[in-house]
């Protein structure tokens, strides 16, 4: 079991987001190797070929988009799933012209970081056996003209896609899984983006307007004195 078990390498040189996210993979059966900079990410990668690459863009010394140029000019087919913490290492990242599903924006839920490795193996032909059918199955929300597709990380409006940030849609699919609830914005926080998450809760109320300026159909009701609440 243990040789079969995919192995993912993780290259970030901040050691809460790196155990979290060790801690995550390993349970679900995942070899992980874990470098704190760009320089050892490398050294890991060469040793240990990981099938997927989770890597922090901000690294001292060679930054996270050096360290996926110098892995893809060996191994063009290698899975990078980028984390990027701020607006500008996001907009170098998109820069790259890389797949929604290539990367995730700080904070992120670990849960949600795991379920974006799958895919990258399942891509990869290497589907985690552990996994469950359910757990791998397309969810879909319909909410009037509006769908919510989990398992392609996609929504439309009337049949048209609509681009969602990954933090947006993470929002998006905690509303659609706790329909016709008041969320208070601590929830939405927790449950959206990982109870590791800090920082100020009017976050909440500036995704919340980006969904309703991006998807005007949703019922997307303001709950005076707690929160939101999809309905
Ligand atoms: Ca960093």
């Amino acid at each position: 079991m243990e040789q079969s078990a995919a192995v993912v390498l993780v290259v970030e040189d901040d050691p809460s987001i790196a155990d979290l996210l060790d801690l995550y993979l390993r349970r679900e059966g995942l070899r992980v190797h874990l470098a704190d900079s760009g320089e050892r990410g490398l050294e890991l990668w060469r040793l240990h070929r990981p099938t997927v690459v989770l890597l922090d863009v901000g690294l001292p010394g060679i930054d996270g988009l050096e360290v996926c140029r110098r892995i893809r000019a060996t191994d063009p087919r290698v899975s990078v799933l980028f984390l990027t913490a701020r607006d500008e290492e996001l907009d170098r990242v998109l820069g790259l012209e890389l797949g929604a599903d290539d990367y995730v924006t700080k904070p992120f839920s670990p849960r949600e970081v795991v379920a974006r490795v799958k895919v990258h193996l399942r891509r990869a032909g290497l589907a985690d056996r552990a996994a469950t059918p359910s757990a791998t199955a397309a969810i879909r929300t319909v909410l009037g003209d509006v769908v919510v597709d989990e398992g392609r990380r996609e929504v439309t409006d009337r049949g048209a896609v609509v681009a969602l940030t990954a933090q947006e849609f993470d929002l998006l699919l905690h509303l659609c899984r706790n329909r016709g609830l008041a969320l208070s914005r601590r929830q939405i926080l927790d449950g959206a983006w990982g109870t590791d998450w800090v920082g100020d809760e009017r976050t909440v109320d500036v995704h919340v307007a980006q969904l309703r300026r991006k998807l005007p159909d949703l019922t997307l009701a303001t709950v005076r004195g707690v929160g939101y609440r999809l309905d």
